[in-house]
């Protein structure tokens, strides 16, 4: 079995020598850009050149390092019937409830005012939280979403749902297709956004879907920048609409020296590290994948390239 690595890894063999490990008797290439067709089986791919497409011709199939593919599918010669598995959770999801939790707490704990007070040397306490004043929604219930909502939920804040398809998570009210967003929305003060960027999904976050949300609202994107419209984001902000939005992801990264968002005081912007792949959990899952595959069983993971996602 040949597997190739494309990922533009400055130090390969961090990936390649794990890989080798999992599977002794698979001969492992690195992808070189001027270099011959390998034959390849398999490639494990980050964003791959539209030459790994024109040049292996055989690939079984091809496993992504990461969650998201909307970056796989534009890459130009994909072959229409190709096998693309993305990675299922491998340690992102808790990595993603941790952080929209610590986003939410921001908010909902005013954080922020005892920071100011600390540093005016002053103690005072304010009101307790009320749950019911915070109200979540988790647009995207995949991997990612089901675990953020569940992990908020748990922690006796009110959640609801949001995804394409009818889905049932205890404890969690949830709503679905473009049909059910309008209920969802009104049921919402802080808005989390978890979804895969698709035709459907593209440009979702804009003005008018930011109206529709409870006063003093709270935009939380770890989805994909181009969700979110971000003049919209702005005049949302400056006509008091939304109170903060936590961005972890921008329609430009890094997002440029000159952005206006690097402005904004009730922005919070962090630089696309809500979850990070794990090498470790990444391989296991994809050499898995791998040798399954080979057996010929089935695997979970496979995207469905018209959909998406
Ligand atoms: P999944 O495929 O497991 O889940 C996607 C969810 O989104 C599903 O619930 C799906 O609905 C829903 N969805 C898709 N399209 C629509 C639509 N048009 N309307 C409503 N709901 C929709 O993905 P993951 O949870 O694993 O990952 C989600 C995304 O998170 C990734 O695609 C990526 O963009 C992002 N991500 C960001 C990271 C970061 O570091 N910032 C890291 C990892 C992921 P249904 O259940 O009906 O299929």
């Amino acid at each position: 079995m040949k597997i190739l690595f494309v990922a533009g890894d400055p130090k390969p063999e961090r990936w390649t020598v794990p890989i080798k490990q999992q599977l002794p008797s698979a001969e492992i290439f690195v992808w070189d850009p001027d270099g011959p067709a390998v034959d390849a089986d398999y490639a494990i791919v980050w964003q791959p050149p539209a030459a790994l497409f024109e040049r292996e011709k055989h690939l079984k199939a091809v496993f992504n390092l990461g969650a998201g593919i909307d970056g796989l599918l534009n890459v130009a010669n994909l072959p229409e019937h190709l096998t693309v598995v993305r990675l299922e959770d491998a340690g992102m999801a808790v990595q993603m409830a941790e952080y929209v939790l610590h986003q939410l707490l921001e908010a909902s704990r005013e954080m922020e005012t005892y920071r100011e007070q600390q540093r005016t040397g002053v103690w005072k306490i304010h009101r307790p939280i009320k749950r019911s004043e915070w109200p979540v929604g988790v647009m995207g219930l995949g991997h990612i979403g089901t675990r953020v909502a569940r992990t908020l939920a748990d922690l006796d804040y009110q959640v609801s749902g949001w995804a394409r398809t009818p889905r049932r998570l205890e404890g969690v009210s949830t709503y679905a297709g473009p049909e059910q967003l309008c209920d969802f929305l009104p049921s919402t003060r802080v808005l989390v956004n978890t979804l895969p960027l698709t035709d459907e999904t593209r440009d979702i976050i804009n003005y008018e879907l930011l109206s529709q949300l409870q006063p003093g609202a709270v935009l939380i994107n770890v989805g994909r920048g181009e969700h979110l419209v971000e003049d919209d984001l702005l005049r949302a902000l400056d006509e008091g609409i939304l109170h903060r939005a936590s961005l972890d992801v921008f329609r430009k990264e890094p997002l440029p020296e000159a952005h206006p968002f690097w402005q904004r005081q009730e922005i919070t912007i962090t630089p696309h590290i809500s979850a990070r792949t794990l090498r470790d959990a990444t391989i296991e899952q994809i050499t898995g994948k791998i040798r399954d595959h080979a057996a010929g069983q089935a695997i979970s993971g496979v995207v469905d390239i018209n959909r998406g996602y």
